[in-house]
């Protein structure tokens, strides 16, 4: 027996609730244990009350449930009072909340007599928390199997659904069950990051050409680094079902791609873009936009005296007096190459538009496509992908080796690890293979010009870098290089090849 029971006045609370369809108001409910509450001589010191029919239902912490808990827990009284058992509770399980272990709440119900500081009344409402519990347990099990078998089916949870594709809801779905249906505009757009991101443009690079076609995310906001990074790590858009994560938890860094399953929807990109964006970026810090290159040459070009990379720099004008005496011209700012060891600052303009017809020139000759094809040395990734299948298909037949009982434990785990390493070392083999090809898409191109003027600040400047040094001269100070003769005259190319 509890030392309440003994207290000449126990304190008391009522707690009343009605909802849509019942019959018993709220009204009556709160009478009804009053009037218990005079004939135990006890004082109602508090008075819930939760109205479920009205048009804004409470929910949470705002119900007068969770005040009248709130209440308890600050000892503000010692038992509560209640018309019936399912006044109690919206659902069986909130009977969890008011007895041990979670709280030792007094509990007195008027109709069917039970109080749970008799024993037999105690035994009633303990029979109540044991339905309770199995409850709860049998709604887990039921959500266990159905995300087992949505994930053994290659299904997705709900959530968040990635840029690129759309979730199809259940009244839509056809006989396959997919739940992602690609969204071609945003698909694109997915394309174009994995695209430019192995042709070697930094993340701040991609997402400034995004925002400057007028392209958003699907929260309508501009592109960033973080949200080009989170693009180039996600496995879903190879079609891979990452392992469930402990909640919480949306690392798309730490998920192992060894340990996806084949999941139910249409792809975006290849399985191998994927390994290749995700070798280079997983433990890379991201770049911030500090590293984008807004110039065609910055970082690239170097100058031909000392051979250092130029930097971009903005130049000004400064226009001497008019000779009519109606004052000075206003100062101009323009895009400028400097040196950094001071050789020159010249002009960028007429550079870049130089550079750019070298570039369409060359790649409009007939030999450009040998030019720009991978080298037939590398590795074939069909081979590779042959070998991470065969290496997969082991890892399952150690598996059955130690569940057989045919292998050890520990020869079982030395035997996976070097299975691991092998697999790594295939992944790796396969994204540097895809790096090291950035340019094979422009073997095809059958308008150079076209192409060119199509093409993505990053991609024009990986097709230069692959095809030549930039190497840019001091002229004399104040010489204004304004014509493509002259820049030419004052530019130097060196092809690679
Ligand atoms: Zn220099």
């Amino acid at each position: 027996m509890s030392l309440s029971t003994q207290m000449p006045s126990t304190r008391l609370a009522s707690y009343a609730r009605q909802s849509v369809g019942e019959d018993q108001g709220l009204r009556q409910q709160v009478e009804d244990c009053r009037n218990e509450a005079t004939r135990r001589a006890w004082s109602l010191v508090a008075e819930f009350a939760d109205n479920d029919t009205s048009a804004s239902k409470a929910r949470g912490a705002a119900t007068a449930w969770a005040a009248m808990l709130r209440a308890f827990d600050a000892g503000e009284f010692d038992a509560l009072i209640v018309t019936d058992v399912d006044r109690l509770t919206r659902s069986l399980t909130d009977v969890l909340e008011v007895r041990p272990p979670k709280r030792d709440m007094r509990i007195i119900v008027v109709r069917g007599s039970i109080d749970t500081s008799d024993p037999s009344g105690d035994f009633m409402f303990k029979q109540l928390v044991l339905l309770a519990e199995r409850e709860v347990a049998v709604k887990t099990v039921r959500a266990q199997r159905y995300a087992r078998d949505r994930r053994a089916a290659g299904h997705p949870s709900p959530g968040l659904t990635p840029h690129g594709y759309r979730w199809i809801f259940s009244n839509e779905r056809d006989h396959t069950g997919t739940r992602y249906a690609i969204v071609e505009e945003e698909a694109q757009d997915v394309r174009q990051i994995f695209r430019e991101y192995l042709a070697g443009a930094a993340l701040g690079q991609i997402a400034r050409d995004l925002n400057e076609a007028g392209r958003r995310t699907r929260k309508g906001a501009r592109w960033h680094t973080s949200t080009v990074r989170r693009i180039l790590l996600n496995p879903f858009y190879a079609a891979l079902l990452p392992p469930a994560q402990p909640t919480g938890e949306h690392d798309l860094a730490r998920i192992v791609i060894e340990e996806c399953t084949a999941g139910a929807w249409e792809s975006i990109i290849q399985r191998e873009q994927l390994l290749a964006t995700r070798s280079t970026l997983v433990g890379a810090k991201s770049n911030h936009d500090g590293n984008a290159r807004r110039w065609l040459l910055s970082g690239l070009a170097i100058c031909s005296i000392c051979r250092s990379p130029v930097r971009s720099a903005r130049g000004e004008t400064h226009p001497t007096a008019r000779k009519d005496g109606s004052g000075t011209a206003a100062s101009l700012r323009y895009h400028a190459y400097r040196c950094v060891n001071g050789h020159f600052m010249r002009n960028g303009d007429i550079i870049d538009e130089y550079v750019a017809e070298v570039c369409i020139g060359r790649i409009s000759q007939p030999d450009s496509r040998t030019l720009l094809e991978p080298p037939e040395t590398g590795p074939d990734i069909e081979v590779l992908n042959a070998q991470k299948i065969e290496l997969e298909g082991r890892e399952s037949a150690i598996a059955l080796l130690i569940a057989s009982g045919k292998m050890n434990a520990q020869a079982a785990r030395d035997a996976l690890d070097v299975l691991a390493d092998e697999l790594r070392g295939v992944n790796n083999e396969i994204a540097r293979s895809i790096l090291r090809d950035p340019l094979a898409e422009l073997a095809g191109v059958a308008d150079a010009r076209a192409w060119w003027s199509e093409a993505t600040l990053a991609r024009r400047r990986a097709v230069i870098d692959a095809l030549m040094v930039v190497a840019i001269q001091p002229v004399g100070a104040g010489r204004r290089v304004t014509t493509m003769d002259a820049a030419a005259a004052s530019v130097a190319i060196e092809w690679r090849h």
